[in-house]
């Protein structure tokens, strides 16, 4: 690359980094990884530092952060706050030590802190009470986040002596509650956190201290300056030496100090640390993303001092992301609250950093097209910020021919309606209006009487969890935790308790009620019990042809078919695959064992002493019968139980035979 391409590049860099530093530090919505951000930051250190002429006055080489919003009131730091220069091999480890020591030639020893994935907070004590915890911002200035912050509740709102200090530390959020905020994103359709760092920097950027309490922020710190006793205290002021000195002061103070760190007495004793706790990371409840590596002496590193951006006397160790390859075995579209289809990548499932990945998103049709992504691709899969899965690249090599390139859908797979893409946006939308009505209905039918009977799900409810995005489709509701439901309007402990014991004790359900809750066109609650007796078993069902269905009395051409392309289609098999993955157990039928009462009609009325009417029910029908739950001129017998209700009147109203449960029984 000569110089004028090189200053090319250069301006392009400079120009793409500070567009996702905007959106990563000021906006929280970074829209690629940070290993990606990595690597073309990497790219211009190094052309800049051919052609440190062509460095742009406003690199991001040459700042910390990014711009302070001003929705919050500015906070000026009383030193400067620093980046750290990023370490990615153990020979950028020995390249940092030598630096050093071309400017201080002595000994001395290192502590390896863990690198917390959260975002730094300066925390000012006056008279030992917490009086502004502030943002890193542009390291200058950052932004007054304490009302957030005071929700964080391992950071003491006062200390054990008034006393004046500045605290640096890391707030962040545990891998479960990231994990837990971000299925309540999703399910909502609302974006969701890249990493647990973006989530934390929203959470404390948030104006509502209340949202802020309610997704559990843990804090970290690891700095403080000088220990003043507060004015007119008059004690001596404290001598801390060291890196370790000054953990243990943290901790005597009452702060929270994370325990994972070492003293280490030479560079090899370093990277045996990162070694082992590049195995051991995933085992910790919270994310870190490196080791941060600092000489021990405090005055040493005076000495050594800083760059424009960074300290001398420390580095960050970046861990890899952890990759492994899959294969993609169905790219499915989503719907979410605001009609926005999202691609998603069923893969075959993987074990990557600690867990399994099954999805990945592929965010919209461009994503998809610049990957080239394809059903049977071979594809690396890295979790970004080492949590969401995310396809890094197909392997093109390992594609088998044939395969076709993925194409959006023209109509959207929950109401059918027609898709559509904004001009200027990248995302297609379904033009639908009533697209959430439609998915409101269906689980309505699917929660209702003579379906799973779902107890507890009234209209209101099914219409929240759609309007929150937790249920897309039926078999999400079995799959909902209280968690889930906990922070919904209206929802306290108990009811979201009662709610998922509702749901979970209808998951055994007779074939009958099964095939109604489908919602097949045509098929009410009598013809699926007519098909249920016909065929016994859902297996035995979806291999019906229209002609086996339309031998079942009562079914004719229409319902038939209705039934038949029903089963045909790959949409309903994967729901009912889905339902039963989700534990939805289906009783077989009693088949009709004879035709002895074909072409007999039966109504019941009152209750039964020796069988539920249900039962009953299902024994007429194994004959041949009919059970229906309407008297009219056709109604062959009305069964009359004791208390009978108002089919007894309409009975003896139309002159219908009025039988015993004794008479149904010897005609059994
Ligand atoms: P950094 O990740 O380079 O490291 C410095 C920070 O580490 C400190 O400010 C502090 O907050 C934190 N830290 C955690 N534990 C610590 C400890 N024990 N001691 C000291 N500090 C500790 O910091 P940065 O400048 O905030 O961010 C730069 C990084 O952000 C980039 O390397 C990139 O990965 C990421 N980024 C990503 C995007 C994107 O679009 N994905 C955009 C901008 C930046």
């Amino acid at each position: 690359m000569d110089k004028r391409q090189a200053g090319v590049r250069i301006g392009e860099l400079t120009k793409e980094l500070n567009h996702h530093s905007y959106l990563y530090y000021v906006l929280d919505k970074p829209e690629i990884s940070d290993a990606h951000y990595d690597a073309l930051y990497r790219e211009l250190e190094e052309l800049e530092a051919k052609y440190p002429e062509l460095i742009q006055p406003d690199s991001p080489t040459r700042r910390v952060g990014d711009k302070v919003s001003n929705e919050f009131a500015q906070v000026t730091h009383s030193k400067r706050r620093m980046s750290l220069d990023d370490a990615f091999s153990f020979d950028d480890l020995d390249a940092f030590e030598e630096r050093a020591k071309k400017i201080a030639n002595k000994k001395w020893g290192y502590v390896c802190e863990l690198k917390i994935d959260g975002l730094q907070m300066v925390l000012t004590y006056e008279r030992g009470l917490l009086k502004t915890a502030a943002t890193r911002g542009d390291g200058r200035v950052g932004e007054d986040v304490t009302h957030t912050i005071k929700t964080v509740r391992d950071i003491p709102l006062k200390l054990p002596r008034p006393i004046d200090l500045v605290i640096s530390g890391e707030v962040y959020i545990g891998k479960k509650d990231f994990e837990k905020t971000n299925h309540v994103q999703e399910k909502s359709g609302n974006a969701i956190y890249a990493n647990p760092r973006n989530l934390a920097a929203g959470t404390v950027r948030q104006l509502d201290p209340k949202v802020a309490a309610k997704r559990n922020l843990r804090s970290f710190v690891y700095d403080l300056e000088p220990i003043r006793p507060a004015q007119g205290q008059g004690q001596a002021p404290e001598v801390i030496k060291t890196q370790a000195e000054m953990l243990k002061t943290l901790l005597d103070l009452g702060f929270s100090v994370n325990r994972e760190n070492k003293l280490c007495h030479s560079l090899s004793e370093v990277k045996e640390f990162i070694e082992n706790w590049g195995k051991m990371r995933e085992k910790l409840p919270y994310q870190t993303d490196g080791v941060v590596i600092k000489i021990n002496n405090l005055a040493l590193r005076e000495e050594l001092g800083a760059t424009a951006k960074s300290p001398r006397w420390a580095i960050a160790y970046k861990f890899p992301a952890e990759q492994q390859q899959t294969k993609v075995l169905d790219i499915v579209v989503q719907v979410g609250r605001q009609g926005t289809l999202t691609p998603v990548a069923v893969l075959r499932p993987v074990q990557i950093a600690g867990s399994t990945v099954s999805r990945a998103t592929l965010h919209n049709e461009d994503e998809i097209k610049r990957k080239d992504v394809r059903v049977g691709d071979t594809v690396v899969v890295q979790k970004a910020g080492d949590i969401i899965p995310e396809v890094v690249r197909v392997v093109k090599e390992k594609r088998r021919p044939g395969s076709k390139e993925f194409k959006m859908p023209t109509r959207c797979p929950i109401c059918g309606g027609q898709v559509i893409k904004v001009e200027g946006e990248v995302a297609h939308r379904c033009a639908n209006k009533n697209c959430f009505v439609v998915q409101v209905r269906k689980l309505e039918h699917f929660v209702s009487r003579d379906a799973f009977d779902m107890e507890g799900l009234g209209t209101k409810i099914v219409e929240q969890l759609c309007k929150e995005g937790l249920v897309h489709d039926p078999a999400d509701l079995f799959t909902l935790e209280e968690g889930d439901i906990e922070p919904l309007e209206r929802f306290a402990e108990k009811s979201a308790e009662n709610l998922i014991k509702s749901i979970q004790s209808s998951k055994e359900i007779t074939l009958d009620r099964f095939i109604y809750a489908l919602g097949v066109l045509h098929i009410g609650a009598q013809t699926s019990r007519d098909v249920a007796s016909a065929f016994g078993s859902l297996d035995e069902l979806k291999k019906a042809w229209v002609e086996d269905l339309i031998e079942i009395d009562g079914v004719g051409e229409k319902v038939g078919r209705s039934l038949y392309d029903f089963f045909q289609d790959a949409n309903n098999l994967a729901l009912i695959d889905k339902l039963l993955i989700a534990g939805v157990k289906i009783k077989r039928a009693q088949k009709t064992v004879s035709n002895k009462l074909a072409g007999k009609t039966f109504v019941l009325t009152g209750s039964l002493s020796k069988m539920t009417r249900e039962e009953a029910e299902a024994k007429i029908r194994s004959l041949g019968g009919k059970a229906s739950s309407s008297v009219s001129k056709e109604t062959s017998y009305v069964v009359v139980g004791d208390n009978p209700g108002s089919k007894y009147d309409k009975a003896k109203q139309l002159g219908v035979e009025i039988i015993s449960e004794v008479e149904l029984l010897k005609l059994l």
